[in-house]
């Protein structure tokens, strides 16, 4: 039988998404953070295997609501954020809009899905176009906005300014995709919640050292969580990652830590990408860094052979890599090793 021909169009168009490993020393391409959680795991050992999981991961719920102020029922979880990615373009369908660069998830699901993409590139500040994305919602009417708030790859927040104007002119769904919100010094969008009911803030335990576990959840009003809700799979999320990540989120001390640390790394690395000449890198306000080089694939390649793996961005922001910011002695290594390379290309 032809495989190839039974195969949805719009399917058989992608590629699949590449996350392949490549083998390295040092870590920097992921945004992952560089610490675990290793004491939480001890409560692997008190799970039934034979059991499926709460369906509803109603301690993870509870917990997440109290740290967040809202009530469970307007929380959804996910196997990460992605897969919520997935039911919202599943519950509300498309047009789908974003501003480009960004995270590419949005435009690989809603494809895989057969919806349309509306792409509005970003201002020369990485800051979202107001008037370019009020002029495509009035056109495309779009059911569905994503709006990366740190934003990825770029790592600046958007002015809320102008989300605020989008969250009200928009005749759809805005989701505020707050993944890197933790290492922000912005307040983020949760106050704002129960003034927009199209509004949704997304989040993950991915950044804050627990990308092994799959955990996201989105924070809306309690009709939209019942709508996604319902094209959400029983038991999503397994019983190991509910439980490890209801033991790591009670650990508030090493949470809160590994955050701080993490965001004077990342001054630190900022500072230190400045001092070297022919590197640009530009401020975030997320656990990674973008910057700009002259020959960003001759540099990915030679800081790679040295070990160090960060992201190329080069197709989606011309001269860029983005490196995520490690433990201080890798960020270190990483200063090093580039200077040297920056000084080896003149
Ligand atoms: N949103 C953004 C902006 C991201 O950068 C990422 C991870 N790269 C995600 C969502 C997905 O995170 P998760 O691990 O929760 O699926």
């Amino acid at each position: 039988m032809n495989i190839k021909r039974l195969v949805k169009k719009e399917v058989s168009r992608l590629r699949a998404y590449n996350a392949k490993e490549i083998p390295c020393r040092i870590k920097l391409d992921a945004n992952e953070s560089p610490y675990d959680f290793r004491p939480a795991l001890t409560v692997a050992k008190d799970i039934s295997t034979n059991r499926y999981p709460d369906p509803d991961a109603a301690k993870l719920k509870r917990l997440l609501a109290g740290h967040l102020g809202v009530k469970e029922e307007n929380i959804l979880q996910g196997n990460g954020s992605d897969e919520l990615i997935y039911y919202l373009i599943a519950t509300f369908g498309g047009p789908v809009l974003y501003p480009v660069p960004t995270f590419s998830m949005y435009g690989i699901i809603a494809r895989a899905l057969g919806e349309r993409t509306v792409e509005v590139p970003l201002d020369a500040e990485f800051d979202l176009d107001a008037d370019k994305t009020l002029q495509a919602i009035r056109k495309e009417k779009p059911k569905l906005i994503f709006l990366s708030s740190p934003n990825n790859p770029t790592g600046n927040c958007f002015s809320s300014g102008k989300i605020l104007k989008i969250v009200e002119k928009a005749a759809g769904i805005v989701v505020v995709d707050e993944a890197y919100q933790p290492f922000s010094s912005e307040k983020g969008f949760l106050p704002l919640l129960k003034d927009c009911n199209n509004l949704v803030i997304m989040r993950t335990l991915s950044k804050i050292g627990l990308a092994a576990l799959r955990v996201g959840f989105m924070v809306a009003g309690a009709e939209i969580v019942a709508e996604v809700n319902k094209v959400r799979l029983p038991f999503n999320v397994n019983s190991l990652s509910q439980s490890i990540a209801v033991a790591a989120l009670k650990d508030k001390k090493r949470l809160r830590n590994a955050v701080k640390t993490i965001m004077s790394e990342r001054d630190r690395l900022f500072e230190g990408m400045q001092k070297i000449e022919g590197v640009r890198p530009f401020p975030s306000e997320a656990n990674f860094i973008l910057f700009a080089v002259k020959s960003p694939d001759k540099v990915y390649g030679a800081l790679l052979q040295k070990g160090i793996l960060v992201r190329n961005i080069n197709d989606a922001v011309r001269g860029c890599l983005r490196v995520t910011v490690g433990t201080p002695e890798e960020n270190s290594a990483f200063l090093k090793t580039l200077a040297g390379i920056i000084r080896n290309a003149r």
